[in-house]
Order: structure tokens, then C-alpha cells, then sequence
């Protein structure tokens, strides 16, 4: 089983990266997705009845865009703002495609950085049901010293859904559960080295 792909501070993503194909993160709209998860997303969305309800607010983002966003966010918040709520560039997950940042469209004006997507209502609906298509909520509150991020209750990371049913089951955050499988493979091949 492969390690999903864990990016953070102290794991870059390769100089260079590009994900193999890029979609609609739901239909109709301009964010994008990598294929297979754009495809999760729509129906996850279709399956809680949040066509409509819930909207992608920021998915793939370019090594570029993700440059500017920090520089921006830097000018206009100030830095323990932007080290709490940005990922520093090259170690974003939004650049692998597999990231989405989603807010409940409330009719207002939707906050970039922090948008609304509370935890009940089609929100909550969405949550319980995350893990069987293969999302998890990256960023919980209590598990920030792990990973680096303060809570973000509106950001996703698509794994597959064996390894987000396994992460839910357990409450494991991204960080911990790449640790555990690595562990567990190196135990693995020194059995097999025997
Ligand atoms: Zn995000």
C-alpha cells in the first residue's frame, strides 16, 4: 500500500512537481483539482446534497501562486498570521493538487484564507461522510503541534479512502500515520531480511 504523499515544512515537495491531470474541483467551477480527486470531491459533495451549498474556494495552486499568496498575506497580515494560516512555499498541499479549501456559501463575501465551513448542517453532513470518498480534515485542533498548521476546519486532503478510514478510525493526523507506515514497512523489510 503506498504512503500518501506527505507535505509540510520539513517535507518539500520536489522541485518541479505538476500533478498528472487537472479537473473541475466540482462541476462548473474554476478551481482545480488532480482528476481523481476532483471526481471524489464532486461526489462526495452529490452525496451529502451540497451541490450548490458547498463551494471550492481554493484547490491546486502552482509553485507561483503559492509565492505570491505568502508574500501577500505577509504584507497585509503579518507574519505570525501567515505562518499560522499559509503554508510556507514548495510546502503547501495545495501544490500537489490534492488539497481543497472549501466554505459554505452563505450568500456573503467568502474569506480566501479562513473560510466558513462550520460543523453542522450540510457541513457536518459532509465531514461524517468525508472518509468513505477518501478526504480527511488535514488540519484538526489539538494536533497543530504536529502539524504545523493551526486548525483549519475548511481544508481537505484527499488520501484514498482505505488510508482516510484508517486515519479517522484511529484520529491520526497526516504526520503520525506516514510515520506509522514507514515504521511498519521498515519492520517489514528487516523480517524479510532475516
Ligand atoms: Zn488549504
Amino acid at each position: 500500500m503506498n504512503i500518501p504523499l506527505l507535505v509540510n515544512a520539513a517535507h518539500p515537495l520536489a522541485e518541479g512537481f505538476e500533478p498528472s491531470s487537472l479537473s473541475p474541483a466540482l462541476p462548473g467551477s474554476e478551481v482545480l483539482l488532480e482528476s481523481e480527486c476532483a471526481a471524489a470531491l464532486t461526489a462526495l459533495v452529490r452525496a451529502v446534497g451540497g451541490e450548490g451549498k458547498i463551494i471550492a474556494v481554493s484547490g491546486y495552486r502552482p509553485h507561483g501562486e503559492q509565492v505570491l499568496l505568502w508574500e501577500n498575506t505577509l504584507r497585509t497580515c503579518g507574519e505570525d498570521f501567515t505562518r499560522k494560516y499559509v503554508a510556507l512555499p514548495g510546502c503547501s498541499e495545495h501544490e500537489t493538487g490534492l488539497a481543497i479549501d472549501l466554505a459554505l456559501d452563505t450568500g456573503g463575501e467568502v474569506d480566501f484564507i479562513r473560510p466558513y465551513f462550520p460543523y453542522d448542517g450540510v457541513c457536518g453532513k459532509f465531514r461524517a461522510r468525508a472518509a468513505e470518498f477518501g478526504f480527511i480534515e488535514r488540519y484538526q485542533s489539538g494536533k497543530e503541534h504536529i502539524t504545523g498548521i493551526a486548525a483549519e476546519p475548511w481544508h481537505f486532503r484527499y488520501v484514498g479512502a482505505e488510508h482516510a478510514a484508517a486515519m479517522a478510525a484511529h484520529c491520526l493526523a497526516l504526520e503520525e500515520y506516514a510515520e506509522l507506515l514507514t515504521t511498519r514497512r521498515s519492520l517489514h523489510g528487516q523480517r524479510e531480511k532475516l
